[in-house]
């Protein structure tokens, strides 16, 4: 079975500058990834290729069984095709309860044929309560998102892209500002959806990669470093120097 997401060859300039240099790496389904590399390796770029917001001047981002280009798709034909990505900051309606945020991002998730066949105004509470529990807000349904934590803001808006049943999930730095406590519920929130998805965590906080416990992807200077475990890319000559400027 081929990859569920197939990068090769892909480089991008800007203005002469390569903040991707020839990248090459595949994601496979339901696989946990962590992607991580010093400021400008170019990781915020590689999102921005495959969520169809830039464009590669070379290479080809291949998806899905079997499988098709991204390239030339737009940014909501990519969401639509499956590809959910959570940006850093937390973007979740603060003055709407958990659950209407929840129950929103469901609604926006059915296909105009699910609407036309099945009542769009249907609550599907069920399902609420089943993503309040995955993220572990199921106390808080009718607080308003504004009252959370910043944890608990940042686990919304994972259950809402969840409602989404994306195939792959990019998550830009998840820990960022996070208690202690909060790093360790994401990172099971994280390894938990990833059991039936593809997810991509883009990180800079080594403790929180090394909880994730999965395969690791360095990129420097806009290409592929090393690659494998924690405990194998920590141990890479050139991922200490670069990376950890040792
Ligand atoms: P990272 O997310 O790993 O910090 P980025 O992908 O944001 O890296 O950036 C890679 C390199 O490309 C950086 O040197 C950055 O300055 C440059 N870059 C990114 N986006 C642009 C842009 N729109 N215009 C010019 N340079 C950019």
């Amino acid at each position: 079975m081929s990859a569920l997401l197939e990068v090769s060859g892909v480089s991008v300039s800007f203005d002469g500058f390569k903040a991707l240099n020839n990248l090459s790496f595949s994601i496979d389904r339901a696989e946990l990834r962590a992607v991580i590399g010093p400021n400008g390796a170019g990781k915020t770029t590689f999102m921005d290729v495959v969520t169809g917001k830039t464009r590669p001047d070379e290479g080809h981002v291949l998806w899905g069984e079997p499988p098709v280009s991204l390239l030339g798709k737009s940014e909501s034909k990519i969401a639509m095709e499956g590809v959910g990505r959570k940006f850093q900051r937390p973007t979740v309606f603060e003055d709407q309860t958990v659950q209407d945020n929840l129950m929103m991002a469901l609604k926006k998730s059915r296909s105009p044929l699910a609407v036309l066949l099945f009542k769009p105004e249907t609550p599907d509470f069920a399902r609420v309560e089943e993503l309040a529990d995955v993220i572990g807000l199921d106390a808080v349904l009718s607080r308003k998102s504004g009252e959370l934590s910043h944890g608990q803001k940042q686990w919304l808006e994972i259950g809402m892209l969840l409602a989404q049943e994306p195939k792959l999930l990019l998550v830009d730095e998840p820990a960022a500002g996070m208690t202690t406590a909060e790093r360790q519920k994401t990172t099971q929130i994280l390894r938990d959806a990833a059991k039936t998805r593809a997810v991509v965590v883009v990180e800079h906080d080594m403790d929180f990669v090394r909880r994730l416990d999965c395969k690791v992807t360095v990129l420097h200077e806009g290409s592929v470093l090393a690659e494998g475990s924690i405990d194998h890319v920590t141990k890479n000559q050139q991922v200490i120097e670069v990376y950890l400027g040792r």
